[in-house]
């Protein structure tokens, strides 16, 4: 079997027993890389000589005895939102295209000293705002599965990587879906933990309240090898709990007996539903009982109010966050010298650098926010959006006294059209209907893939679990996999 038809941790283990070298397994997906990615676009960033110094030195620590890490000499991709020192850090935004971190993510630190080696960065909506890899400042990204259809965002190149063979591991980040809807839409596992679970330090900010970091892979065993290395406290991140990480692939077992799966009813009976995304969350639902799970129907009343809540708070968090891009702390800075108005000079410029470095989607965001923060309207909207919030994490607190995991769809649609959706923002947002609900209540979710539509798109349903329960939702998509209700898959072209 070809490296790129292998699991991580199976290309980890062929490393350990010396039948392939970490060198030999970068270059190869190197190699996949320089021949696809100019029709794919995943990545904004490919290091090879970096790469490859890396894996010449992972494998001599191999050789040597010094490594026994199960995914050592792996390579891995990085969403271009976490910051990696040396190697630029971009966003997606003209606003960061010539920022080189002086320091690395805490996650992508692990991952290095877990003796993974980086590939390079991948393509996202600028700043992470979006839902299908077109706001980028670098172009956009496709779906592999269908070139003329997005790979899901703001994620798209982490996915698109993984279903083209062009990495066997990536690592995203989800602030309102971001990891799982394009997981979603390229056919792949994608995991969002907890609030807290993984160090957002070195993360560059969106919406602080709600961002997280997390992996996409091909197979339950990958994503539980990835969470036992990225998970845990890091005195950098103040809110990164406390709470110890668990041995997750030891621990992954496949038995449903006695686990209650609740079917999320009002969002299978949602109108804006695919009837093809209902029918996999139908089979799902099957494929569970058939393995023992008892299903019960639960409600979660105020997810219809989830994207409005998460359009109130997102934006104004980010209009905060994004406020040091003034062209003199950060980032791209206008040329306004030669502005015949030079009566405040400095306001000229940070305006000008602003309006220049932002893309249209960021700059619509900010102004939401700013708008929503504003006095005399704070307590109409930010205000009462953390209340429904608050309202929200109740109905989830509810459904998980009946429930110990919720199964429902994960996005409305399969991957829709490139520009079909891009200038209309409310059609954009009304995509994350199904994943903003665990960012607003913190709770890990995990988008498993569910088989394809009639025309060959991948569909994924959605898991919730909890808080800190990431073992659930690894342990019900494990039963799946091994029942072969999935099999890792890469785009039919990329095989
Ligand atoms: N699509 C959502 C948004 O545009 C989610 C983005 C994310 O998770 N980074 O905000």
């Amino acid at each position: 079997m070809s490296i790129e038809n292998l699991s991580a941790v199976e290309i980890g283990r062929q490393i350990a027993a010396g039948k392939v070298s970490s060198v030999e397994v970068v270059k190869h997906f190197l190699n996949r890389i320089e021949t696809f990615d100019n029709s794919v676009g995943a990545y904004v960033h490919v290091d090879g000589d970096r790469a490859i110094d890396r894996a010449t030195s992972v494998d001599r620590d191999i050789k040597a005895g010094k490594v026994r890490a199960p995914l050592a000499g792996v390579p891995v991709a990085i969403k271009d939102v976490l910051c990696t020192s040396g190697v630029p850090t971009t966003c997606g935004s003209r606003m960061l295209e010539n920022f080189v971190p002086p320091y690395t993510a805490t996650c992508v630190s692990k991952l290095e000293n877990a003796s993974l080696v980086v590939l390079g960065k991948t393509n996202m909506d600028e700043f992470a705002m979006g839902g299908s890899t077109e706001t980028s400042c670098h172009g956009l990204t496709r779906n592999p599965w269908d070139p003329e259809r997005t790979a899901g965002g703001s994620s798209g190149g982490a996915a698109a990587c993984l279903a083209a063979g062009m990495a066997p591991l990536s690592i995203g980040t989800d602030t309102g879906g971001s990891v799982r809807q394009p997981a979603a839409m390229c056919g792949v596992l994608g995991l969002k933990p907890t609030y807290g679970r993984v160090s957002r330090y070195g993360l560059v900010a969106f919406a602080s309240s709600l961002d997280q970091v997390g992996a996409l892979g091909h197979s339950v065993e990958d994503l539980a090898a990835v969470m036992e290395i990225l998970a845990g406290h890091d005195p950098k991140d103040t809110t990164s709990l406390k709470t110890d990480v668990p041995a997750y692939r030891g621990l992954l077992e496949q038995d449903l007996k006695g686990v209650k799966v609740g079917l999320l009813r009002d969002q299978i009976d949602h109108s804006s539903l695919d009837p093809e995304i209902a029918a996999a969350v139908d089979r799902t639902r099957q494929q569970l009982e058939a393995l023992g799970a008892t299903i019960s129907e639960v409600e979660l009343p105020y997810t219809k109010y989830a994207v409005p809540t998460y359009y109130l708070v997102a934006p104004s968090e980010a209009s905060g966050n994004l406020s040091r891009y003034d062209g003199v702390h950060y980032g791209y800075r206008a040329d306004t010298s030669h502005s015949s108005d030079q009566t405040a000079p400095l306001d000229a410029m940070i305006s000008a650098s602003r309006s220049e470095g932002f893309g249209p989607e960021v700059k619509r965001r900010i102004m939401l926010g700013t708008f929503a923060l504003s006095s005399g309207y704070y307590d109409a909207y930010y205000k009462k959006a953390l209340k429904v919030r608050r309202l929200i994490a109740g109905d989830y607190q509810r459904a998980f006294e009946e429930a110990d995991v919720l199964l429902g769809p994960m996005t409305p649609s399969p991957a829709f059209r490139l520009g079909e959706k891009v200038n209309d923002p409310v059609k954009m947002y009304l995509e994350d209907a199904f994943s903003v609900g665990a960012n607003l209540a913190g709770l890990p979710g995990l988008s498993v893939p569910a088989g394809l539509t009639e025309s060959g798109l991948p569909i994924g349903v959605q898991l919730q679990a909890p808080v800190l329960q990431e073992q659930r939702l690894l342990n019900v998509a494990r039963s799946l996999e091994q029942a072969e209700f999935f099999k890792p898959a890469l785009a039919p072209k990329y095989c």
